[in-house]
């Protein structure tokens, strides 16, 4: 097992926001991974990482934060003519997965093009674009917990907008993919990620959408209308090119992030009587 005396959180999550720790671990194998699980689940609440990209850090003296970069790699393709599978670690580039499968001439992914995130994480928020889930292509699911080693289907994963019900450390996961033209999956892939740069600050640190979008309405809407674009506390920032995105102009630290989520989400509730939901996950007491 990799392990440090001290990291950075800050160097992980995709905000660049958190402080050194020495909770923070890297099994190699499912044994060490199970491991940690069994050592730590009495006296820590132990929380997964993928790409960090959905993460808010705060004080995590009380968690232990286990990461998937040195665990296995899987990835292994079986084709046939109507539908094909894919069996995969959690550990994935969403974007180096898409380009993989077009190799196959397979896809279906592509809504997800340019997410910082590994497709663990992905499924675990069932992280969507376009009116697309991923979790409509989860097939099943292999998890580690402290009751050891768990094969979930798809509809043990309870899984609703930008959340399911997974509890515990995926370590495999198996989608049914489309069989696709590599040319078409490529050209997708493109048209998305150029979409996201139109509408989004990718060249600032952050975290995609901070808030859920309310039923019918829209997160982003809601802060752009209550004059927000461009709100910031410390180094925090309500981007101008979309509200729903919060971005750290620098130094921001974990308080300027909270603070601005709470000055955004009493806005919102005083003018429209809304109670605005967090997305992104905070690790915080
Ligand atoms: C620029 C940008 C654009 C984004 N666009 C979108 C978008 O269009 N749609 C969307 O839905 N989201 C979007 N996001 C948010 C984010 O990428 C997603 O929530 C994604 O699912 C997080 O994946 P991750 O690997 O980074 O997970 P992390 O941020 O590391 O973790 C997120 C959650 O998943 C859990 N988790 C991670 N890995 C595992 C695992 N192996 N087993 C069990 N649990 C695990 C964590 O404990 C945590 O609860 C965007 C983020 C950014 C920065």
């Amino acid at each position: 097992m990799r392990t440090y005396n001290t990291m950075s959180l800050a160097e992980l999550s995709h905000i660049k926001i958190g402080g050194n720790t020495k909770n923070l671990f890297f099994p190699e194998n499912y044994i060490e991974l199970n491991e940690l699980y069994q050592k730590y689940h009495h006296s820590h609440k132990i929380i997964p990482l993928g790409g960090c990209s959905n993460i808010l850090f705060g004080n995590v003296d009380n968690y232990i934060l286990i990461s998937d970069k040195y665990l296995p790699w899987i990835f292994s393709v079986k084709k046939t003519d109507e539908i094909s599978q894919l069996r995969i670690s959690p550990n994935m580039n969403i974007n180096f997965l898409i380009k993989k499968l077009a190799e196959y001439n397979l896809g279906g992914l592509e809504f997800l093009a340019g997410i910082p995130a590994h497709i663990g994480g992905l499924i675990t928020m069932n992280a969507g674009a376009y009116q697309k889930q991923i979790g409509d292509y989860v097939s099943s699911i292999k998890i580690i917990n402290n009751n050891g080693i768990k094969v979930l289907k798809q509809s043990d994963c309870d899984f609703l907008y930008r959340s399911s019900s997974i509890d515990g450390f995926i370590i495999e996961i198996t989608l049914n993919v489309e069989n696709i033209n590599k040319e078409n999956v490529l050209t997708i892939m493109t048209t998305n990620i150029n979409k996201r740069k139109l509408s989004q600050p990718l060249n600032m640190p952050n975290l995609g959408c901070f808030f859920k979008n309310p039923k019918d309405d829209s997160a982003g809407r809601l802060i752009d209308s209550c004059g927000l674009k461009g709100y910031t506390i410390g180094d925090a920032m309500v981007s101008y090119e979309h509200a729903n995105f919060l971005i750290n102009k620098g130094n921001a630290s974990f308080d300027d992030m909270l603070s601005l989520i709470n000055f955004i989400k009493e806005r919102v509730r005083d003018k429209y009587n809304i109670n605005l939901e967090l997305e992104v996950k905070v690790i915080n007491e």
